[in-house]
């Protein structure tokens, strides 16, 4: 390829061409200069970092010549699409170990994904983890080669032929679907070649460090009526101090998982007896539910709302004049017929509040009216979707309505975005990814309602000084939304707050209220919920703090621990103060020695615990050890008492 170019450079005149940075800067090169060559004429070091250039938008390979003026981005792989290419390049590396390896093996595709990179490969014996070992050292040892990827272009036919010619069935299927007169691109390093649109990393010494994650099965293209293929999922680095860091947080994650501290801690359970993504809240857990719902339900008094409740089923009709059952009904379940009637369970809440907005004639002196409830709703997930308490097929959203008058929607949107951080921030998160999204290209609504509403949401976001990012036509057909993401110490986000504007609901279910001027006028509405639904923001919680939560949220806050059965005595005297104070304490009062008791409350991740023995008991104090800060020392109950209430007062 390079000879190529070489060769073609000489025998064209060659003129410069001016090249155009992103910060508006420009600098004139000989035509067909690469993005290599221009990284070069930066620093060596941004050389040696870039993986991918846009040139004009388009992404091309690193020793593309450019041929005439053009605007150039140099990609490096702190970038998401740095990763993709740099991630998909490694997937090759890996197609070329495993046919060195296994000759026989036929490859199909090897796209980057989120984290890292898979490929799919025809085997009959399945990969073993001893063979994965293989392939990654091969990986490493062809790494250390430099092998250049080197791009070419033939028709489709030559291609066809080519890859028939190797035995490479897939591939020639795949290019069965190309229509004939397209222009194929096939990529080779060393005696590797692949069927690809490209781009990829200069050369495979680019990889630094690789590490394939596990194998697992996969249809091709998907469909359970092909061959079932074996899949290798790697992840790889320009630089071994990332990989060292990835493999620690992905151990952490593990340990972190909502599904396994569920467990440790009695929190939580998913049962295939009572249904896939059916949610059974243990005492632990249904306290820790009951405290987040009690603060909620203060907070939104203090915020102007009005809590409601309303059924779990309701008629079709309903749900035909909502637009359900039409753009909403793959997620719906069949109907439960009562008296020869459909009812449905209810996928949101919304037709039942605007119910109760309807329930008699409103006049703009009631406007904002703010409805909040706890609603439980019902949505079909596929159950290969399902996830813990991520994804469910039943939970709680803490759902609310903000019912205004146009004039009064700034104030509104800034209101409840306010409310949304203060509602966060009380669980303990800190640090949040917000994104407004905008008119999609299909949307009810006219553009200057879009523009009106988009810029309340702007503005709300713009007074509450939070940086945010914008999805441009990501909005919902009904309306532009903010989304509030939280993101955790493995800079991992989770979705939680939505506040979503809606043009639709007020039309179709003829919302109105009587104006100032006497005439009936159409109110705008808000849907939005802080936390999202309850099972997911309960996983959220779980993972965020790793089990070990604020004080104020904690199913036991105290754990007694006598040192005998000799001071329970004593024990139940300080677990009464502890509850007439309002603290919620428990005593250990199994047969164990100190140690074991210690050790289990630890597990628990109990925050304080008490140890009593003579003593403590002759001088009416405790022994106090924090969980993951170790012994505090002695006290007498009432100071512990007062601490503990400031702690929870500060809901930290
Ligand atoms: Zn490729
Ligand atoms: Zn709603």
């Amino acid at each position: 390829m390079k000879s190529e170019i070489e060769k073609e450079r000489q025998s064209e005149d060659l003129m410069n061409i001016e090249i155009r940075f992103p910060d508006g800067n420009t600098k004139e090169f000989p035509q067909n200069v690469t993005p290599l060559e221009i990284a070069e004429s930066i620093s060596s070091g941004l050389a040696r970092q870039v993986i991918t250039a846009k040139v004009n938008g388009a992404v091309v390979d690193c020793n593309f010549p450019i041929r005439q003026d053009a605007a150039i981005e140099l990609i490096k792989f702190d970038s998401d699409l740095g990763k993709e290419v740099y991630w998909h390049s490694t997937a090759h590396l890996m197609a070329q170990a495993v046919q060195a390896l296994f000759p026989t093996v036929k490859v199909t595709i090897g796209p980057a994904i989120e984290n890292g990179f898979y490929y799919d490969f025809d085997t009959d014996v399945p990969f073993t983890d001893t063979d994965l070992e293989k392939i990654e050292a091969k990986m490493k040892e062809l790494a250390k080669e430099n092998l250049e990827f080197t791009r070419k272009e033939l028709s489709r036919n030559e291609a066809m032929q080519l890859f028939a010619d190797m035995g490479e069935t897939y591939k020639v299927e795949i290019l069965e679907s190309i229509p004939e007169d397209d222009v194929i691109s096939i990529y080779t390093q060393g005696d590797f070649v692949d069927l690809c649109r490209g781009p990829h990393i200069i050369h495979t010494g680019k990889i630094k460090a690789i590490k394939l994650l596990k194998t697992s099965g996969a249809y091709w293209r998907g469909d359970e009526k092909n061959k079932m293929l074996q899949r290798i999922y790697g992840i790889s680095f320009p630089d071994k101090k990332l990989l060292r860091k990835y493999l620690h947080d992905l151990e952490e994650a593990k340990k972190r998982d909502h599904r396994r501290i569920g467990k440790e801690l009695d929190l939580f359970s998913i049962s295939d007896a009572i249904g896939a993504g059916l949610v059974l809240w243990h005492p632990n857990g249904a306290m820790m539910r009951s405290i987040i719902e009690q603060f909620w339900k203060e907070q939104h008094y203090a915020y102007g709302y009005k809590l409601v409740n309303t059924p779990h089923i309701g008629k079709a009709h309903l749900w035909e004049t909502s637009g359900h059952l039409g753009f909403y009904n793959e997620s719906m379940y069949n109907p439960i017929i009562v008296d020869e009637q459909e009812y449905y369970l209810k996928p949101m809440n919304c037709p039942f509040h605007i119910a109760i907005y309807q329930s008699h004639k409103r006049s703009y002196r009631e406007l904002p009216i703010k409805y909040a409830e706890m609603g439980t709703v019902y949505r079909y997930e596929k159950s290969g979707a399902l996830h813990g308490l991520m994804r469910v097929r039943g939970f709680t959203q803490d759902d609310a309505h903000i019912i205004c008058m146009p004039e009064q929607l700034d104030d509104e949107v800034s209101a409840t975005l306010d409310f949304s951080l203060a509602m966060l921030r009380a669980f303990g998160f800190e640090h949040f990814q917000i994104y407004l999204s905008t008119m999609p290209e299909k949307a009810v609504g006219t553009p200057e309602d879009w523009d009106k509403a988009s810029a309340a949401l702007r503005k709300a976001l713009e007074k509450a000084e939070i940086d945010y990012e914008i999805d441009e036509g990501g909005g919902a057909f009904y309306g532009p939304k903010i989304d509030i993401k939280i993101k955790d110490a493995l800079n991992r986000s989770w979705q939680c707050s939505t506040i979503q504007f809606d043009f639709n609901l007020p039309t179709r279910f003829g919302m109105e209220y009587i104006g100032a001027d006497n005439e009936p006028h159409q109110p705008y509405m808000i849907h939005r919920a802080l936390l999202g639904s309850l099972e997911r923001f309960f996983g959220t919680l779980i993972e965020y703090h790793a089990g070990n939560f604020p004080l104020w949220l904690c199913p036991v806050q105290v754990k007694i621990l006598p040192i005998s059965e000799k001071f329970e005595a004593y024990g139940k005297t300080v677990i009464a103060r502890l509850k007439k104070a309002g603290i919620r304490a428990e005593m250990d009062i199994s047969n164990e020695k100190i140690g074991y008791k210690i050790r289990e409350a630890e597990m628990q991740k109990i925050p304080f615990m008490f140890i009593v023995g003579q003593q403590e008991a002759e001088s009416n104090q405790v022994s106090v050890r924090r969980h993951t800060k170790g012994t505090l020392g002695a006290f007498s109950v009432d100071h512990m008492i007062d601490e503990i209430l400031s702690e929870i007062a500060a809901k930290k």
